[in-house]
């Protein structure tokens, strides 16, 4: 349930600890309340779609695609090994707003069918909701038709905005009262792979006379073994993709210059992170929602709090539940709800240790418009136990510290850890309550726009 009063709890352990960050809001807390003495933090989520994190320059990749990122990551708190529950937007997106793992939360959006889809239950408590609490309005724009309100993602939002992929987000007449959640859902580099001049043809060979476009259904024919791209074909995609995220990073900036020509970066969390990545042939395909390599669920994670004065690198691993409980014990907002990550201020304060506990990262995917797919992953101590039941029952144990692109697989090889993480997977699960399912049915609009973006057939 959630706490109606507006005070917020204070939390003497951050006190306790020596870094130059604790000191500076432990002092605030002490001496203030948020909402009665001092404006209580406002708060911004860029959520880019489809973004791998291993193909973003400030994460070493061999291409500049993300200049202006890269700069806001150098002035933030950038958490290098961040992961997603699920390489699908709904599954994922959902686990941000509810600190839930998919099978908790329920949204699998397993697609099974035409006609309906899975949506987020009213009875999940959201992100949004937990503000609304505590006083503040939320406005959604998202560009994304799988997150929109119909889908129960507008739940505790003042205003939620759905454009069509394609459309240009923009907040420079969107009114904004603090303190304000504010949450935008950039829809590049989600295919198709058609970023607008000047950022056509940065990369792709101009020479080139393939069968490639980066169309959506083309995709999915490479996915379908339809069509099988030589190493040509599969650099020129590549390609593609990598000038979607520049397109990105170009409206990233614009919407820095915004932010900040509205006054209204000065009070304010703005955190950049992805709902899952992309398969560029890493593991001979393409797409997403079809597996769980690293490819899929490694994405990026930057958080910038004004009150956090020194830019920092975390590498330890972090899960998507932890963002929600970092959030609220950033804002000084509470909540006596079930949270199934836990707060990372303890590695912003420079304390070593692993975040994720004994339970590691656990992902899973289901069934899929284009190929049937069910697998679940967990990654704990540096080794990845990938199971799946289709396209046919198996197991993958890759470990991931000295084979980070998942080549050899070890199951057969080193069967007593496969089993050791098959032990801890079967724990984790059914530490982890199950949700009821709640779909809607669609509508003939949806179902078309649904099926451009490939997601049913
Ligand atoms: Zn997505």
């Amino acid at each position: 349930m959630l706490q109606k009063k507006k005070s917020h709890r204070l939390r003497p352990k951050v006190a306790a600890i020596g870094s130059r960050f604790a000191l500076a809001l432990a002092g605030a807390w002490l001496l203030l309340t948020c909402g009665i003495d001092k404006p209580c933090p406002n708060l911004i989520i860029v959520l880019v779609d489809t973004l791998r994190a291993d193909h973003l320059s400030y994460h070493g990749y061999g291409r500049q695609t993300s200049p202006h990122l890269d700069r806001f990551a150098g002035e933030s708190l950038t958490f290098l090994n961040h992961y997603a529950h699920a390489s699908r937007t709904g599954p994922s997106v959902a686990s941000l707003f509810t600190g839930l793992y998919p099978r908790s939360h329920g949204v699998l959006n397993p697609l099974e069918a035409r006609d309906a889809k899975g949506i987020l239950s009213e009875e999940q408590t959201t992100l949004a909701e937990i503000l609304a609490s505590h006083g503040y309005s939320s406005h959604g724009i998202v560009t994304n038709v799988n997150v929109s309100s119909r889908f129960g993602f507008g739940q505790g939002f003042a205003s939620y905005t759905s454009l069509e992929r394609g459309s240009r987000i923009d907040i420079a007449d969107l009114e904004l009262a603090p303190p304000f959640f504010l949450y935008l859902h950039y829809m590049e580099p989600h295919s198709p792979y058609n970023a607008p001049e000047p950022f056509r043809s940065v990369w792709i060979d101009p020479d080139y006379e393939g069968p490639v476009t980066g169309r959506h259904r083309q995709l999915d024919h490479i996915v379908a073994g339809e069509l099988v791209p030589n190493a040509e074909d599969q650099s020129q995609l590549t390609a593609l993709y990598d000038q979607e995220i520049r397109y990105f990073d170009y409206q990233f900036a614009k919407l820095l210059e915004t932010l900040e020509s509205r006054a209204l970066l000065d009070n304010t969390i703005l955190l950049v992170t992805a709902d899952h990545g992309e398969e560029l042939f890493d593991h001979g395909s393409v797409l997403h929602g079809y597996t769980l390599y690293e490819e899929q669920l490694h994405v990026p994670f930057i958080l910038r709090d004004p009150r956090i004065e020194n830019p920092m690198r975390v590498s330890a691993i972090t899960r998507q539940v932890d963002v929600l409980p970092t959030l609220l014990e950033l804002m000084g907002v509470s909540y006596d709800g079930t949270l199934q990550g836990r707060s990372l201020v303890p590695q912003i304060n420079g304390e070593a240790g692993d975040p994720t506990g004994d339970s590691g990262v656990f992902a899973q995917t289901r069934l899929n418009a284009v190929k049937k797919v069910k697998s679940r992953s967990l990654l704990a101590d540096g080794w990845k136990l990938i199971v799946s039941d289709l396209p046919e029952p198996g197991h993958e144990l890759y470990h991931i510290p000295t084979d980070p692109e998942e080549q050899h697989n070890l199951a057969t090889s080193n069967t007593a850890m496969a089993v050791k993480m098959r032990r801890r997977m079967r724990d984790l699960i059914q530490s982890l309550p199950l949700a009821t399912e709640e779909q809607v049915d669609l509508t003939n609009e949806e179902k078309e726009e649904l099926r451009s973006l490939g997601y049913i057939r």
